[in-house]
């Protein structure tokens, strides 16, 4: 957005209605060959002097257009002697700052259902997104290589009985439950269990409130930690054809969470305080942190 006329190039600069031309008439500036988008807009609006700048023929969009534009730039009045001044839009001001620049990248985004419980969890960044594909259901589950033609059937990895969504496979899969069974209940949270047909986000945050509050980001890397590790088997079954029990599984869980402490991912640290009875031999001789789980 501008205030006057003397530097302000016509058809880049975004001085009509707070756009440029090549954005309010993408076809008709197709037809401006690139030497003329130096022009300015005093000098567009000399008689008419932009008018000329488009060469070629004019499809019927391109005229469609260029009525627009024309009916909008007639419009325009010139400030005489004074000197352009650029506006930043994304400010009530119109002066720049950090915060309004900030705020701008999120204009247009989608409410994302939980999406800060994955951003802010403390575990590794792959197992963030990997979260994040899964919520949104963007993961290579057999269902969606199955509807992708990529696969002859959608039966589920873990179960080899029903179809493989991403849902199933994490949270109500015969397999998966047993496996969050054994995890919950280490941490006394195994009343939390998801109900048939709930989402992963929706069972997360309709649970989350249930734990106590100094407790909750624990439990936020905790599901995170059972999901990447179901999917890890899932990927073990499908590319490598290894299969492993839900106490195989649980073990190797806790094994990704010893790994995730020692690399400075806190959450797994406290969580081993929370344990109701820890052990103090090793069970199948895993540790997380000064601690053992039982995982018999
Ligand atoms: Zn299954």
């Amino acid at each position: 957005m501008i205030e006057t006329y003397d530097i302000t190039l016509f058809w880049i600069d975004s001085w009509l209605d707070g756009l440029p031309i090549e954005t309010l008439a993408p076809n008709l500036f197709k037809a401006v060959p690139p030497r003329f988008h130096s022009r300015t807009v005093r000098d567009g609006l000399l008689n008419g002097t932009w008018i000329s700048d488009i060469k070629g023929p004019l499809s019927e969009g391109m005229v469609v257009e260029y009525v627009e534009v024309w009916e909008k730039v007639r419009q325009v009045a010139l400030t005489a002697g004074v000197e352009d001044k650029f506006r930043w839009r994304w400010s009530s001001d119109g002066n720049y700052s950090l915060s309004s620049a900030y705020h701008a990248c999120f204009i247009g985004s989608v409410p994302f259902l939980g999406a800060k419980f994955i951003w802010k969890a403390s575990v590794p960044p792959k197992v963030k997104f990997f979260a994040w594909l899964a919520a949104q259901d963007r993961c290579w589950t057999a269902v969606r290589r199955h509807r992708h033609g990529l696969q002859d059937d959608n039966v589920c990895a873990l179960c080899d009985q029903e179809a493989e969504s991403i849902n199933h496979l994490l949270l109500h899969c015969s397999f998966s439950k047993h496996v969050w069974f054994l995890a919950l209940q280490k941490l006394a949270w195994h009343s939390l269990l998801p109900d048939p047909g709930v989402s992963l986000m929706e069972w997360w945050c309709s649970v989350r409130g249930k734990v106590v509050v100094e407790q909750r980001s624990g439990f936020d890397a905790v599901i995170l930690l059972v999901v990447w590790t179901l999917w890890k088997e899932r990927n073990a079954r499908v590319f490598d054809g290894k299969c492993s029990s839900p106490h195989d599984v649980l073990s190797k869980l806790l094994s990704e969470a010893r790994l995730w402490d020692l690399a400075g991912f806190q959450a797994f640290s406290r969580l081993v305080s929370w344990l109701p009875s820890p052990t103090v031999e090793l069970g199948l001789g895993l540790a997380v942190g000064s601690q053992s789980f039982d995982v018999n």
